[in-house]
């Protein structure tokens, strides 16, 4: 790059590198016939109908009809709801609202969702690390030995990749050690997949906890970009003033209402609950491979598993196949490990034939 270029970029920019993600690695190649099973995906999509009449002028900043259909699917009211171009721009309106760049750190809890990360990054924000115990639970001692030095403190669950979750009372341990010093914020990205697992009850006691949620993953809606950040109607005030005038584009919002319809919510249940069905024979076909071993619970629409000293080999295998799955083996405590996001049964009974093939040679 140009001397000058760099000189004028920010010194925190220069240092990053854009988000690799298998979509960005092998978009121009054979995209088509490729089977991504890498991004914890629904393997199918809904069919919407979108009307035109509108389109010519901006959209609400917060889609009234959305925001009360959101509100209605999880029973809070509409003032405790932000409506967000997907949880990444929940994730990032926190980052810029609660922290100071060059000053202030949030804290995550690895191995974890790599965007809290990035975001912050991003704005020159700092991030610390109380990493899970080796059974993936909260360390919350570990945790709330940083009560006074983050702003907030990211908790994913179910976690991704781990598909572990977070008990309500070590939830609530760290609620009540950060009380009036930061925001604990639970991740829900798979809530569907598990919905009695849900902290949203908590909303009601603790002022300091957000929730995030998306279309992405249950709802078949990765396309369309669209979450929800549940809090307290203080945090919501103060979220609406870093928000862009117009985030959520009016198809946008007409498809993820038409989604959370009766018909809607109708759909997304039995799509969960077969994709759970699929889950539980990927993993206990693939628990009964010797050279695997099953990482984590099942709680989200992937399975994490170990291949040791074989993780790159099949990794390179399924992709020489045309099968993109997500390596994990970077992250803390996630060494040889793969995770495969539940496809259609044709696609799970392949990467299994592919699996049990590469093990046969
Ligand atoms: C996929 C995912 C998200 C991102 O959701 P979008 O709404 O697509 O931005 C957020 N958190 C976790 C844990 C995820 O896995």
């Amino acid at each position: 790059m140009a001397d000058w270029l760099t000189q004028l970029c920010n010194k925190h920019v220069n240092d990053l590198v854009p988000y690799e993600s298998a979509r960005r690695l092998f978009a121009a190649q054979q995209s088509q016939q490729r089977v991504w099973l890498n991004a914890n995906e629904s393997p199918t999509a809904g069919t919407y109908q979108i009307e035109s009449d509108l389109l010519n002028r901006y959209p609400d900043c917060q889609p009234l009809m959305l925001l009360d259909t959101y509100a209605k699917y999880c029973q809070l009211d509409s003032n405790q709801i932000v409506v967000t171009r997907g949880a990444d721009e929940g994730i990032e309106l926190l980052v810029r609202a609660f922290c100071g760049a060059g000053k202030d750190s949030i804290l995550i809890c690895p191995p974890t969702y790599g965007m809290y990360a990035i975001s912050a990054r991003t704005f020159n924000v700092g991030v610390k690390s109380a990493p899970l115990l080796p059974d993936f639970r909260l360390d919350v001692a570990s945790i709330n030995t940083h009560v006074d030095d983050v702003k907030l403190v990211f908790i994913c669950s179910p976690n991704n990749p781990t598909g572990t979750i977070s008990s309500q009372q070590d939830i609530c341990d760290v609620l009540d050690a950060y009380a009036n010093k930061a925001i604990v914020v639970v991740d829900e990205a798979y809530i569907e997949f598990s919905a009695q697992s849900s902290r949203q009850a908590l909303l009601e006691k603790y002022d300091n906890l957000v929730i995030l949620r998306t279309l992405s993953k249950a709802f078949a809606l990765a396309g369309i970009r669209c979450g929800f950040v549940l809090c307290s109607e203080a945090i919501k005030h103060i979220l609406l003033k870093v928000i862009a005038p117009y985030p959520v584009p009016d198809p946008v919002a007409q498809i993820a209402t038409q989604a959370l319809s009766t018909d809607g919510l109708a759909l997304m249940q039995s799509r969960v609950s077969s994709l759970n069905t699929s889950l539980d024979n990927l993993s206990n076909e693939l628990s009964k491979l010797q050279d695997i071993e099953l990482v984590g619970s099942q709680c989200g629409n992937f399975v994490l598993f170990r291949a040791k000293k074989t993780c790159d080999a099949l990794m390179q295998y399924l992709v020489d196949n045309n099968m993109l799955i997500r390596n994990q083996s970077k992250q803390i405590g996630l060494q040889d490990c793969l995770r495969i996001s539940i496809g259609t049964p044709a696609q799970n009974q392949q990467i299994l034939t592919l699996i049990k093939e590469f093990y046969q040679k």
